[in-house]
């Protein structure tokens, strides 16, 4: 046997269990663009209810062309970490523009906003500091936190009674950070933030907030969680991604403090030891920038959207999960039963994806539905009677 068999063995042993247990996820193949109309490799067309794509901007021309003019005028690739010979003008330019969308003093971009969470707290806290985390923070916070050697609290999602009790206990430590998401995914809930802030004056902590579902989306011009309660330019920490509403390709970035994104570039692994995000991201990532600086157009179309959605699901008869966000949970706590649906919902040409256990608690199956800016009435129309046909077929409504 060579060293590699009996490994193979184990890992083929580790794959079959995760089939058998029908958590072995498939990855359906796009010949088209991202955008509400795609195109399957089995030559279907179907409309998409599942993308991160909030104002429709993944294949928006304007945003192609301010990606091909970049890449024209500065090459393909960097070649090279920022510190090195990395940073063109346009990354400082991008940085600015980040700020002015936040109200925040400084920014720092990254590969991905996984890379922003990985690499924001090790280099500010350590073992005489605590990080208050909520429990269901995406998994990039989790893996940042564990790289750091703070000590670790966690609280019950949104649950404020709980955070308070964590605070106090935390008061032990020298610094403390409350770590949260600003939307969180799988119910599309808002962390309360003007709550947490006040408990953070109170028990002498600072904030930070991951804005990747939330920027865009929420808040009346989509400048995210800090505009909807009112606290622009009071958190210390926001991190987000260009991966979601602001265009969709790759790149997240830390915004926030000046001395912290300053302490950052010194710092930061995921920054320091990784490729700069190359000219045409850049380009595209400003112009996106500057276009929701001039207007809020796109935001409030997707307001408009989610709201017009979720009423005519409820009056429908489905059951909602309260959202304040572009992302509207279906619950049918069943998890065979949410497979089913996603599957009969695709033969009627509406691409959505179902969830269940692990990634939402047990008996806490759902289809996830996620709004753009650029879903069209007819189209919201055209996957709410799908949603009924189906819904009545399998007898989730009447
Ligand atoms: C999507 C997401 C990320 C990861 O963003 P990438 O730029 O794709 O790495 C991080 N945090 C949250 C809350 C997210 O939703």
């Amino acid at each position: 046997m060579n060293p590699y068999q009996t490994f193979q063995q184990h890992l083929l042993a580790e794959l079959d269990a995760i089939r058998s247990a029908g958590l072995y996820k498939q990855e359906r193949i796009l010949v088209s663009p991202q955008s509400v109309h795609l195109r399957l490799n089995s030559g279907q067309e179907v409309l998409n209810f599942c993308a991160n794509n909030y104002l429709g901007l993944s294949d928006r021309p304007e945003l192609i062309e301010a990606a091909r003019q970049a890449m024209t005028g500065r090459g393909y690739g960097m070649s090279s970490v920022r510190f090195i010979c990395g940073t063109q003008d346009l990354h400082k330019d991008l940085e600015a523009a980040i700020a002015r969308f936040f109200g925040t003093e400084d920014t720092i971009l990254y590969a991905a906003c996984f890379d922003a969470n990985g690499g924001v707290f090790e280099p500010l806290l350590d073992e005489r500091d605590a990080i208050i985390s909520d429990a269901l923070n995406h998994a990039s916070i989790i893996d940042g936190v564990r790289l750091c050697k703070a000590v670790r609290y966690r609280y019950a999602n949104a649950d404020m009674d709980d955070l308070e009790k964590q605070l106090q206990v935390a008061q032990a430590q020298r610094f403390r950070l409350i770590v949260t998401d600003g939307v969180f995914s799988m119910d599309g809930n808002v962390a309360p933030l003007n709550r947490i802030y006040a408990l953070a004056q109170q028990y002498n902590a600072m904030v930070m907030v991951d804005e990747s579902h939330s920027a865009g989306v929420v808040g009346q011009t989509g400048r995210g969680v800090t505009e909807q309660f009112d606290l622009r330019g009071k958190i210390e920490i926001l991190t987000g991604t260009l991966g979601k509403a602001f265009g969709g390709a790759i790149g997240g970035f830390t915004t926030g403090k000046k001395e912290i994104i300053d302490l950052l570039r010194q710092r930061s692994r995921p920054y320091l030891f990784s490729n700069s995000l190359p000219p045409a991201v850049v380009g595209a990532g400003i112009y996106t920038f500057q276009y929701l600086e001039k207007s809020s157009e796109l935001t409030n179309r997707l307001h408009e959207n989610t709201a017009y959605f979720v009423e005519r699901m409820k009056q429908a008869g489905f059951d909602i999960k309260p959202t304040q966000s572009a992302i509207c949970a279906v619950m049918l706590y069943d998890a065979k039963l949410s497979q089913e649906m996603a599957a009969q919902l695709l033969e009627e040409g509406i691409y959505v994806t179902g969830f269940f256990y692990p990634v939402v608690p047990k008996d806490q199956a759902r289809i996830r539905v996620q709004l753009s800016a650029a879903h069209e009435k007819a189209q919201l129309d055209r996957c709410i009677e799908a949603f009924i046909k189906v819904g009545k077929t399998l007898k989730i409504i009447q």
